[in-house]
């Protein structure tokens, strides 16, 4: 099979199980990515993410991740929502409202390797989605699936900012995408300023501590309290303010996945319905089963309604 033919089955069989798009890149270094990266954990902006400092060399190097890598796989994953929280609500980031990402995204992208291997028998490869050291939007730039946004996000001019990435590597050759999507911020700022914090210091750049999705999901329980007034809206888990105010956030269409839809308890009650008194007297025995497949489960209950108080929402 010659590699334009490979190409066109690994982007049907890829659009059959649901990704959005699909690209590839041979595996090379990543310097002046490590650069930027090195120059935001320097200043501190990564906060107690002490993960994001770690692992420089294997980032720096794809190749470090499998031996004889050749090529990487980028495949988006759409997660836009058919249903949005309504207002009262305390709000969760829509990619949170169904399961844990990380578990079925994988699970996706083994199928597809594994097809791609009825053609390499030999082929070895490995899987990743916001799983290991890996410059993951700088591979999606590369592979021609969007730009980075002044807020940050990977942004894709046809499936707009509700997507996540898949990564796979493998040591065999793959027709590599050549075109690049151009920026498409222009003179627009609307991210920067609607962020309620100035996390977005300046274009294309973040302090992480300043900004709500850090502070609800990955800051450690209490180290909010501590710092400084910090204004959350009515975001108890994530923040989309600077995602939803971009215009791009009206392309793509809602997903297919099953798995990011809203989890329903036995008593019929969606994540995206529960209200902050709801919020404030769940046990964990309850919490711990509702949503121990769910992304909720990485901040915990305490730290949820830690949120919760500082909303201003009444309960
Ligand atoms: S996610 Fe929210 S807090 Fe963070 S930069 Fe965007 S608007 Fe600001
Ligand atoms: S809101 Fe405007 S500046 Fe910000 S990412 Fe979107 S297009 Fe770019």
């Amino acid at each position: 099979m010659s590699p334009d033919e490979l190409h066109i089955n690994i982007h049907d069989f890829a659009t059959r199980l649901g990704f959005a798009g699909y690209g590839a890149v041979a595996v090379e270094k990543m310097t002046a990515e490590r650069v930027r990266l090195e120059s935001f954990v320097s200043k501190s902006y990564h906060g107690s993410m002490k993960y994001l400092a770690a692992n420089m060399d294997i980032r720096e190097d794809p190749s470090l991740l499998l031996d004889g890598a050749k090529s990487i796989m980028v495949l988006l994953v759409p997660y836009k929502p058919p249903l949005k929280q309504q207002e009262h609500f305390p709000k969760i980031s829509s990619y949170a409202y169904g399961l844990d990402y990380h578990f079925f995204v994988k699970s996706r992208l083994r199928t597809l390797a594994e097809k791609v291997k009825e053609f390499y028998p030999q082929m070895n490869y490995r899987v990743f989605t916001d799983s290991a050291p890996i410059f993951e939007k700088a591979l999606a730039v590369k592979a021609g699936l969007g730009f980075i946004g002044k807020n940050t996000f990977l942004i894709s001019k046809t499936q707009g900012l509700q997507t996540l990435i898949g990564i796979i590597i493998t040591d065999i050759p793959l027709k590599y995408s050549i075109e690049k999507v151009s920026n498409g911020c222009g003179k627009c700022t609307r991210c920067i300023e609607a962020c309620p914090n100035g996390a977005l210091i300046a274009p294309f750049e973040m302090d992480a501590r300043r900004c709500i999705s850090y502070n609800t999901i990955e800051s450690p329980l209490g180290e909010s309290l501590s710092s400084s007034p910090l204004i959350r809206e009515d975001n108890i888990f994530g923040c989309e303010i600077c995602m939803d105010i971009c215009p791009w956030s009206s392309k793509g269409e809602p997903t297919n996945w099953e798995e990011f839809l809203p989890i329903v308890s036995q008593q019929g009650r969606s994540t995206i319905e529960i209200g902050a008194r709801e919020w404030l007297e769940m046990e964990e025995e309850e919490f711990r089963p509702r949503f121990s497949k769910s992304p909720l489960s990485r901040a915990g209950l305490s730290k949820i309604k830690e949120s919760v108080t500082f909303t201003k929402l009444k309960y």
